[in-house]
């Protein structure tokens, strides 16, 4: 893949080597983990740079928005397994690490990113992963910059893996216990609960998906509009707090205020804290930021 601009460069001068500093990206969830501490804040590179519909990938700056990237893929009928609020971008939605409602058909959001051009605390670029699907050896280090909040390396331009579209997308709902819903389709790309109803989104091609529906339709499920979600999130307990929607097989309720942050063993804690100091021994990247403070 040729780049043959100067983004990158352009990036990590601006990051520079010293000074508390932080990618701002679509700050729809700026407050996450702690908010940015008065961090000098950069923007990462935007547009898209390479598309390789053949090799089912895309090289895109950081910044540039989830709803961009989607119109352009969506000309070659392709889309990456990455969903946010209107504004957020390719790097905000991989720092925080969210993996999309429609995750049991497109995967975690960790399995998107194959190459992440980067810049650490000490101000030098470099590269983590590759830009083909099997190009892990060592410690796969893309899949410790998802979730971390910008506190490892700031992430100018990444590579992400691409999909094809579905020909055929279709939400059901009814009062049936998700476990019968699971065993009778094969591959739902969304299962939510809230307690007594189910609602499952069905995807692939239009025959598959009309089999299923008519299955569902014989355990009473019926076309639905797509649930509205609260904005929260928990970890599933065993019990659904009011007003949540459990998405099944995720562990993940979707509930009106955030939960607490997640329980997480000490020695976890310990192991994350020194790696952060090691990434970033002057602490600068993002100092405001723990990825362990928010919630699930
Ligand atoms: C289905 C779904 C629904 C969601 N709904 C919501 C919702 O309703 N509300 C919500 O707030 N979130 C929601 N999210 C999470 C969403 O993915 C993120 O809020 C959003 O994508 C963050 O993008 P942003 O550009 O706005 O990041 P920002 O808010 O700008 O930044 C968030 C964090 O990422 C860091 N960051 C940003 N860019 C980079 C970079 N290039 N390199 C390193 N660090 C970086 C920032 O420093 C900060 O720590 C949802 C996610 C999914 C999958």
């Amino acid at each position: 893949m040729t780049v043959g601009d100067g983004r990158m460069e352009a990036f990590r001068s601006e990051v520079g080597d010293s000074g508390a500093v932080c990618v701002r990206g679509g700050a729809t969830r700026w407050g996450v983990g702690g908010g940015s501490a008065g961090a000098r804040e950069v923007s990462a590179p935007v547009g898209i740079m390479a598309l390789e519909p053949a090799e089912m990938t895309v090289m895109v700056g950081a910044g540039t928005t989830l709803t961009e990237l989607a119109g352009e893929l969506a000309v070659h009928g392709l889309e990456v397994g990455m969903d946010g609020p209107q504004g957020s971008t390719v790097g905000g939605a991989l720092a925080v690490g969210r993996s999309a409602l429609r995750r049991r058909r497109v995967g975690q959001i960790a399995d998107v990113l194959l190459q992440a051009d980067c810049v650490g605390a000490d101000g030098v670029a470099f590269t983590a992963g590759g830009p083909t699907v099997k190009n892990v050896t060592g410690y796969d280090l893309c899949r410790l910059l998802v979730g971390s909040l910008g506190t490892l390396a700031l992430v100018g331009r990444v590579i992400l893996r691409t999909r094809p579209v579905p020909v055929c997308s279709v939400w059901l709902a009814g009062e049936v216990e998700p476990d019968l819903v699971l065993e009778a389709t094969y591959r739902p790309a969304s299962v939510l609960w809230d307690g007594a109803r189910t609602s499952v989104l069905l995807e692939g091609h239009g025959a598959d998906v009309d089999q299923m529906v008519e299955t569902l339709a014989r355990l009473g499920l019926a076309a639905a509009e797509p649930p509205v979600l609260a904005p929260g999130r928990g970890r599933w307990s065993g019990l659904l707090p009011d007003g949540g929607v459990l998405e099944v097989g995720a562990g993940v309720v979707h509930q009106p205020d955030d939960s607490g942050p997640p329980i997480v063993s000490e020695g976890v804690l310990n192991l994350a804290a020194r790696m952060r100091a090691s990434f970033d021994p002057s602490g600068r990247l993002n100092p405001g930021r723990d990825p362990y403070s928010r919630a699930a």
